[in-house]
């Protein structure tokens, strides 16, 4: 809900034209920000920024491409202002075996997850040191426990808590760094993957217990409402009915 702390403020959110990253686009109009949602499919991400109404704007913007990172801040600040929340949600999950065959999507990961992360993070930090920001990384439970399979797609949210855990010290008290690091959620991730028989195993397991990705919107909205002296610096969130 809309209140004098949070309404008018600007979050830009990358990853944001399916699942997590648009579940948090709605969650954080409904409390009062203008949000910029950045990822690849323009035509999803706009039809978004029309529902979304006034406050909302389109940015097609490749995670991997800091010259699209750079113009988008440039929109950003001329039509919403400056940022005060990003949210490197922008991530892709090609599990699979660790073999040659599989080396394009490695790569591609650790551009994508961690490296992306850190080109948005680096492009929108004055942004978001200019009057209390909040950097919001989405890592995931694969960032705490890794298992044959996950070794590319665990080293990128590994490598992101390492580095959001080092920023939360650098940035302090100017900037707040929270990482979530959501169990399995009902999105298309599983749906990219390549490697048949680990896309088979995935999408029966999250067919079976994954929560909404509304569920961990609602989680970074909160944590982001916080008073400017709390900050909840890492959520891990898994399903109920998820062990490991
Ligand atoms: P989705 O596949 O629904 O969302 C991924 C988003 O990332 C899409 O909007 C996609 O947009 C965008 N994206 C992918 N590649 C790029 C790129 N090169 N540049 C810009 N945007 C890109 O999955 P989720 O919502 O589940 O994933 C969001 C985040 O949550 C990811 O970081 C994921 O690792 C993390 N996560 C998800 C979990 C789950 O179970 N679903 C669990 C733990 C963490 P487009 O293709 O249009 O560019």
């Amino acid at each position: 809900m809309s209140n004098d702390t949070t309404h008018g403020r600007v979050a830009v959110i990358t990853g944001a034209s399916s699942g997590i990253g648009e579940a948090t686009a709605r969650a954080l109009v409904a409390d009062g920000y203008r949000v910029a949602v950045l990822a690849r499919r323009a035509d999803r991400l706009q039809a978004l920024a029309a529902e979304l109404g006034d406050g909302a704007i389109a940015i097609q913007a490749d995670v991997t491409d800091r010259d699209a990172l750079v113009a988008a801040g440039r929109r950003v600040h001329a039509e919403l202002g400056a940022a005060d929340v990003l949210v490197n949600n922008a991530g892709v999950m090609l599990l699979g075996p660790f073999t040659s065959e599989q080396r394009e999507e490695q790569r591609r990961m650790v551009e994508v997850n961690l490296l992306g992360a850190m080109t948005a993070t680096e492009v929108f930090l004055d942004q978001l040191r200019d009057g209390g920001g909040d950097l919001v990384n989405i890592s995931s439970v694969a960032g705490r426990t890794a298992r044959a399979g996950n070794a590319a797609y665990a080293a990128t949210k590994w490598g992101m808590n390492g580095w959001s855990e080092a920023l939360r010290q650098e940035l302090q008290p100017d900037i707040r760094v929270i990482v979530i690091e959501p169990g399995a959620v009902a999105t298309e991730l599983p749906a990219h993957i390549t490697h048949a028989e680990t896309k088979q195993g995935t999408e029966q397991f999250y067919e079976q217990l994954a929560i909404s990705a509304d569920d961990i919107a609602q989680i970074i909205a909160f944590a982001v409402t916080r008073p400017r002296t709390v900050s909840l610096n890492e959520i891990l969130v898994r399903p109920t009915a998820q062990s490991g």
